[in-house]
């Protein structure tokens, strides 16, 4: 197996003032210690919290992560964040396409696909979320859904432009729901993900591509995915809230 370092993303949402956030990345900067070996940790608080959480967080081996971002680097574009904005608070990743995002704010794969671009221009680890919703999977279409998103939304990418990019795959019927996929039914995916990655951008991006998986990963189940060929970490929502139950995940 080729040599990918896991990488558990925690996803707060839009939970936790800004007292809270602070307070929790506290607690997780502490219980990071002593460094777990071999994975990455990222987290992705609501934007009012970035900064500050990211100050808390610096000297640990927690990344930041934001939930979204807009392409322009700067302008008249009311109520959004720019990439460069998120890098001068500390973030290294930003996390984009997320379903809740497609789902109630409008998100497409061609905006999705401007802003991968703009956050590959501007350092920042793009987190690239595809999924299929429960009616999809009824209907067989799970794989020509995940076609299509990984098309538009990696349109126009060399190979080596996407090295930094990670996929997460996170079959929408799971998300928040207490349902998740089978280590088999992930691994499937996953397998089907990378395949498509060799198909289209080559051997080598296919082997080093990191796919997460996401959809109520906990404590008690991370190890089963984990022990999946193709799976190479996490998205965590709603268990990355309480800090005590993110750490356990980190260190399955
Ligand atoms: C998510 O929001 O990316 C997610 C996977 O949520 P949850 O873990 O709560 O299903």
């Amino acid at each position: 197996m080729a040599d990918r370092t896991p990488m558990i993303a925690g996803n707060w949402k839009m939970y936790k003032t800004v007292p809270e956030a602070i307070e929790s990345a506290r607690k997780l900067a502490e219980l990071m210690l002593p460094e777990p070996a071999g994975v990455e940790v990222m987290i992705a608080p609501a934007f009012p919290a970035l900064y500050p959480v990211g100050q808390i967080i610096s000297e640990s081996c927690v990344r930041l992560g934001a939930q979204n971002m807009y392409w322009e680097a700067e302008g008249a574009f009311t109520g959004e964040v720019a990439p460069g904005m998120l890098v001068s608070s500390g973030c290294s990743h930003v996390i984009l396409g997320h379903s809740e995002r497609r789902q109630f704010f409008g998100e497409t794969d061609q905006t999705i696909n401007r802003k991968i671009s703009a956050t590959l221009k501007n350092n920042l680890t793009p987190v690239f979320c595809i999924g299929e919703t429960n009616d999809e999977r009824e209907q067989n279409k799970t794989f020509s859904v995940l076609d299509k998103q990984m098309e538009m939304g990696l349109l126009g990418f060399s190979a080596e432009a996407l090295d930094p990019l990670v996929l997460a795959y996170e079959p929408v019927w799971a998300i928040g729901t207490g349902k998740t996929a089978t280590s088999e039914q992930a691994q499937e995916v996953h397998a089907y993900l990378r395949q498509w990655v060799e198909k289209k951008f080559g051997n080598t991006l296919a082997k080093s591509i990191r796919i997460l998986y996401g959809g109520s990963v906990k404590p008690d189940n991370i190890r089963g995915l984990m022990a999946m060929p193709d799976i190479d970490g996490a998205l965590v929502g709603g268990a990355s809230l309480d800090p005590e139950s993110f750490a356990r995940i980190v260190r399955y």
